[in-house]
């Protein structure tokens, strides 16, 4: 069978090891877990014939309604490492008893067959976030939906209370040396949120140029309510708050991409931190 997209795997200085050691990833992933004290869920196999590449949820041990809930997401395409080990290093510099303050979920690796590989797509050939169509109040399957999409799609009343406040999405462009992101608000225009996270990515690449990414038009680095059948598009029409698709650049260093989603996800986290509810 043809490849459509090429493999990809870079090495990481930040943690010794190439970019699709998924082994050396959930080892570390599995030590943070422990230090937070987060409960694990699987909530199905990619390969459920072999119950093979478990795709893994993890929550704060308890849920409070005096906080907010936010849900962190990556590693839902292969070739797009960065994200999932931005995710681990900013676990690996949280305080202990940060889930006191928010209500914490996280998808740190969504698409594990594809990331084991650097491929793009999962182990089936398909793209794990499209096929999220939100119709009737619920997010339903089409013909694109994935293996993972399908999983992620029994869990959608769960996903959706998980990322009530907020959801943020870490997605690299592989062919791109610039940064930008995708925000999907009930406004207007961008929060200062959006901003901010910009130029958290922004502190360590260009920020892309005014102009079109994908047919989309992109300005001052944001792409603002796009919609399409992605995974952050479902949710946020499903009714989370807001929800933020962050694309760090492939063509740049690879542990500079990982310092940048680090950075992102840990302002994401503070901002809802801050947020102080009643
Ligand atoms: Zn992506």
């Amino acid at each position: 069978m043809s490849q459509l997209f090429p493999n990809y795997q870079w090495h990481s200085t930040i943690f010794d090891c190439h970019s699709n050691n998924i082994e050396q990833f959930e080892l570390l992933l599995a030590h943070q877990v422990k230090r937070l004290k987060l409960h694990q869920h699987v909530l199905g196999y990619v390969d459920e014939i072999n119950r093979q590449y478990p795709l893994a949820f993890y929550q704060s041990p308890s849920i409070s309604t005096s906080k907010a809930s936010i849900l962190l997401c990556a590693g839902f395409h292969g070739e797009e490492a960065a994200g999932p080990w931005g995710l681990l290093n900013a676990l690996t510099q949280l305080d202990s008893n940060i889930t006191d303050k928010v209500n914490l979920s996280i998808l740190p690796l969504v698409n594990p067959s594809g990331f084991s590989i650097g491929n793009r797509l999962n182990m089936f050939l398909q793209n794990p976030n499209r096929g999220f169509v939100y119709q009737s109040g619920h997010i339903q399957p089409n013909q694109h939906t994935s293996a993972e999409g399908h999983i992620l799609q029994l869990a959608q009343t769960t996903l959706l209370q998980a990322s009530q406040h907020g959801l943020l999405t870490c997605h690299e462009d592989v062919l791109l040396s610039n940064c930008y992101l995708y925000s999907l608000e009930s406004a207007t225009s961008p929060s200062e949120l959006s901003y901010q996270l910009r130029d958290a990515l922004g502190k360590y690449f260009p920020i892309a140029l005014n102009g079109e990414i994908d047919d989309c038009p992109v300005k001052d680095g944001i792409i603002f309510n796009h919609f399409d059948s992605s995974f952050e598009s479902g949710l946020f029409q499903s009714g989370s708050q807001i929800a933020i698709c962050t694309e760090t650049p492939g063509q740049q260093p690879f542990d500079q991409r990982v310092l940048a989603n680090r950075d992102a996800i840990t302002l994401f986290i503070n901002h809802f931190v801050d947020d102080h509810r009643q």
